[in-house]
């Protein structure tokens, strides 16, 4: 964090008694783990704070502290809505652009607060006071742990901070093997286990507390499995039928993606969802190399996110959505080659 950032940070976090912190639609392991780091910091310090998230977040976080004081957007608006109009500082964490938090959009745009960013996604929008971005970190939920020691407070960092910090960064490191897992991340990490954390136990919450149907919803999946070798590419579609089938529930398919992007040779891998309430294609792509998946799908999937991990949607059909996906990809067979 940069000198002059750090200085009006403090004079915000001086003059503002109400806080709202907020994250993406779809929240995920670093969106809900660096939300309630800062929440629990900021309590500390004596401030009136809320976790206000656009929707639901999945069953495998559900265990984080102070998770079930967390405010679901679109299942509260009114409440909501009143605590933004209310608030004189709004935290927006791990999104680079404010149409990402959904519904929250609106309320978000006419709010008289002044916001702070944390982020790590490409190409951040100009809407905050101070905008700490950085697309060179793993997860907002490390650069919370900049952010508290950047402000003096390292101290403060305690085992339910912790927890909420390690989460974030073991999901979006693929649990510490992607290239922006750094020494400064295993670090962190290490000051983490040594304020108490049960490193192993957080893993199994996340990751080993699987149902027999997200299982067989897996299953489905890899039988699903396309692949274009010519184009090194793979990919995998679920009908909102499919997904009915094994009851699936909110992250039931997270890190699906990365079954398609651990097949040999492959450069390109995406899954395609067919979402029963918002009546889009949910696409996540993931890429190994150069090859911009951000850029990808800005271009194509009105989405973005990180040169290897970004999302997208479509309005298409399903098929639509993959046919218009397969035509698309020859234009790009010099990079996927
Ligand atoms: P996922 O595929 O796991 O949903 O998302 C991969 C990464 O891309 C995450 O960092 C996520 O925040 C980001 N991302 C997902 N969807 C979008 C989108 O529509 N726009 C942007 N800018 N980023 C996205
Ligand atoms: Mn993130």
């Amino acid at each position: 964090m940069e000198a002059k950032d750090i200085k009006k940070t403090k004079t915000l976090l001086q003059s503002s008694e109400n806080i709202v912190i907020t994250c993406h639609k779809g929240p995920d392991g670093d969106a809900i783990g660096s939300s309630l780091a800062l929440y629990l910091y900021l309590k500390k310090q004596g401030k009136s704070v809320t976790v206000i998230v656009p929707d639901d977040f999945p069953f495998f976080l559900k265990w984080l502290p102070e998770s079930e004081h967390i405010i679901l957007y679109d299942a509260d608006k009114d409440a909501a809505n009143t605590i933004i109009n209310k608030a004189d500082l709004i935290f927006t964490l791990d999104f680079n652009a404010l149409h990402r938090t959904g519904d929250m959009l609106e309320v978000l745009s006419n709010a008289s607060a002044k916001f702070i960013m944390i982020d790590h996604h490409q190409q951040p929008d100009d809407y905050a006071e101070v905008t700490y971005s950085d697309t060179t970190i793993c997860s907002t939920c490390q650069m919370v742990y900049h952010f508290i020691d950047a402000l003096g407070d390292i101290n403060t960092i305690d085992t339910d901070i912790a927890n909420c910090i390690y989460t974030g960064i073991m999901t979006d490191t693929g649990s510490f093997r992607f290239r922006s897992t750094t020494s400064t991340t295993h670090r962190v990490i290490a000051n983490l286990i040594d304020l108490g954390i049960d490193n192993a136990k957080i893993h199994q919450n996340v990751y080993d507390s699987n149902s027999y149907n997200r299982l067989q919803l897996l299953g489905k999946s890899l039988t699903n499995l396309k692949v274009i070798p010519e184009l090194n590419t793979a990919y995998i579609s679920l009908s909102a039928e499919e997904q009915n089938d094994f009851n699936a529930q909110k992250g039931d398919t997270e890190g699906v993606v990365n079954y398609a992007l651990s097949l040999q040779g492959i450069k390109l891998a995406a899954i395609f969802k067919e979402d029963q309430n918002s009546g889009l294609i949910k696409i996540s792509l993931r890429s190994k190399g150069d090859f911009s998946v951000n850029e990808f799908s800005r271009a194509h999937f009105n989405g973005g996110g990180h040169t290897n991990a970004a999302g997208g949607a479509s309005t298409l059909s399903l098929k639509e959505t993959l046919d218009k996906f397969i035509s698309i990809l020859p234009d790009y067979k010099k990079e996927l080659s």
